[in-house]
């Protein structure tokens, strides 16, 4: 997957340099390109904001660097990404379908965001998604790509050692995952269940998905009223 993320602050970027997104690019399953906005201004103060039509606090992102910008990184089979408090809330479904995608552009606005005209010429070239990390403002959209990467990345084939830990984990299926344990099998006078030590692997299933309904039920319960009916067995439905 190629991915180009266009920035005033590159530096902020230098996280995807280390753990497994890191190893993901050095080993090529990953093609990353971060880009300075600044490039693509023709001014000597490399100017990319100025005061918003209509008044007003703050100060707006131009549209001709983020133009030119955009022109210089698409692809025929591009999609374009622009964290905002105002776009769609992110999510696993989101990252799967971002992880499917050949090419990954990342604009990130700063000051109170980009000119509006940019995204609505974008959306008239390629797909284009606005993204919420959450109800809250951050300075800029450079922590929220940090984030969808991280989020990308885990599903994109090989980079994960174990294949097994994306179908079972939280947000994979639709219900939150059951509490895990490692050893010592007592520590600081509290025992990892029982179950879980018995070696029963059946018994192991069932009380994970007990868990994980229970778990769902008290923290999500928006989740599990969302939960396909059919996939709850008689089982299910008694936990
Ligand atoms: N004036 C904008 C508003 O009220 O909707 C907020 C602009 S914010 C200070 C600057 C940039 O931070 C945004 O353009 C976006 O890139 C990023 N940003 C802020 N909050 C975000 C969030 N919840 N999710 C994703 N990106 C966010």
């Amino acid at each position: 997957m190629r991915v180009d993320v266009i920035t005033i602050f590159p530096e902020y970027l230098a996280p995807l340099d280390l753990s497994l997104v890191g190893k993901a690019r050095t080993a090529g399953t990953l093609d990353v390109s971060v880009h300075d906005l600044r490039t693509w201004t023709a001014d000597v103060h490399r100017t990319v904001d100025d005061t918003p039509y209509g008044g007003g606090p703050g100060m707006v992102m131009r549209p001709e660097p983020w133009s030119k910008a955009l022109a210089e990184t698409r692809r025929p089979d591009s999609l374009l990404v622009v964290p905002s408090p105002v776009g769609a809330r992110f999510t696993q479904a989101d990252a799967a379908e971002l992880a499917s995608r050949p090419h990954l552009i990342f604009a990130c606005g700063r000051y109170e965001g980009i000119d509006q005209r940019v995204l609505d010429e974008a959306a008239d070239l390629m797909p284009v998604r606005e993204v919420s990390l959450g109800d809250y403002v951050l300075f800029g959209g450079e922590v929220a790509v940090l984030v969808i990467m991280e989020a990308v990345t885990r599903l994109l084939p090989g980079v994960l050692g174990n294949a097994a830990s994306l179908t079972e984990e939280s947000h994979s299926a639709g219900l939150l995952e059951a509490p895990v344990f490692t050893k010592p099998a007592t520590w600081d006078g509290r025992a990892v269940p029982e179950v879980l030590r018995s070696g029963d692997h059946g018994r192991i299933a069932r009380w994970r998905r007990e868990q994980s309904l229970l778990r769902t039920a008290s923290r999500r319960p928006d989740m599990l009223a969302a939960y396909p009916d059919e996939l709850l067995d008689k089982r299910d439905r008694a936990a």
